[in-house]
């Protein structure tokens, strides 16, 4: 069965251009994406689509750089990259991305965290606060961490290795004692392929410095956003499609790149 066909029902998708991507009338509860994870997991680091064009469809996400360039991560409108050093640094419009998730955050469940918890247990929580396994959905936490495990890439040159070889010397980061903000997604199991199904964290710290992609954490307190997301719209690069559900092996070869340390 097809994607499309499996997501009936749980979300609708749009097809889009890469050259009508920055034309949108700011969506409610909808989330743009170029490429999948299956295209990244392949090697395909050439960005598509400009920050700027990204900025158009939404104010919170994740993703990557050019040239797999780090983790991307943003939130309040602003790009930053987490490069292989584990700072922070803002993203010029012009630069492109290989890969993103984007949506305009307008959560519907805004919730303290009722106690400190490590990342499996803020991933039981929030299944909880959203049981419904079939959506999809956009989450932020601000809190306070007393640890926060984070990981990067470095930039990659021609011809790419697959992600599966880059992350084998990933430089991970222990942070202890921060604010800051996860920022990330669910998606349905259905979805594996073109996107992580399950939960996707990226976290920058309150000042803006530090941060990457989250292999686990411990948070005390703070607060819990999340934003349902009823529509999608997805720009494939030339080239890349729609991945068939379930393709044997990948999702223990996603589990071992994006969330192990
Ligand atoms: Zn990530």
């Amino acid at each position: 069965m097809p994607l499309d066909a499996a997501l009936a029902g749980a979300l609708h998708i749009e097809y889009l251009r890469q050259q009508d991507v920055a034309i949108s009338d700011h969506p409610h509860h909808a989330l743009f994406q170029t490429s999948t994870i299956d295209a990244l997991l392949d090697g395909r680091y050439d960005g598509d689509v400009t920050f700027a064009e990204l900025g158009k469809r939404g104010d919170l996400g994740l993703g990557t750089v050019d040239a797999l360039d780090g983790e991307m991560i943003l939130l309040d409108s602003r790009f930053y990259q987490v490069r292989s050093d584990g700072r922070a640094y803002e993203i010029e419009g012009r630069t492109k991305t290989p890969f993103a998730v984007v949506t305009f955050f307008e959560p519907n469940l805004i919730q303290p965290l009722p106690n400190p918890m490590d990342f499996a247990g803020l991933c039981s929580h929030l299944d909880a606060l959203a049981p419904d396994a079939a959506t999809l959905y956009a989450v932020r936490v601000d809190a306070f961490f007393e640890h926060v495990r984070t990981r990067s890439v470095p930039r990659q040159r021609k011809p790419y290795p697959p992600l599966s070889e880059v992350v084998r010397n990933q430089p991970t980061f222990d942070l202890h004692d921060v604010r800051g903000s996860l920022v990330g997604f669910r998606f349905p199991i259905k979805t594996q392929g073109l996107n992580v199904a399950g939960y996707h964290f990226h976290f920058i710290t309150e000042d803006r410095n530090a941060g990457g992609h989250v292999l686990g954490c411990c948070l005390s307190s703070g607060e819990i956003r999340i934003d349902h997301e009823v529509d999608l719209g997805l720009e494939l690069p030339a080239g890349v499609e729609l991945p068939m559900p379930g393709t044997p092996g990948r999702e223990g070869e996603i589990d071992r790149i994006e969330r192990e340390g």
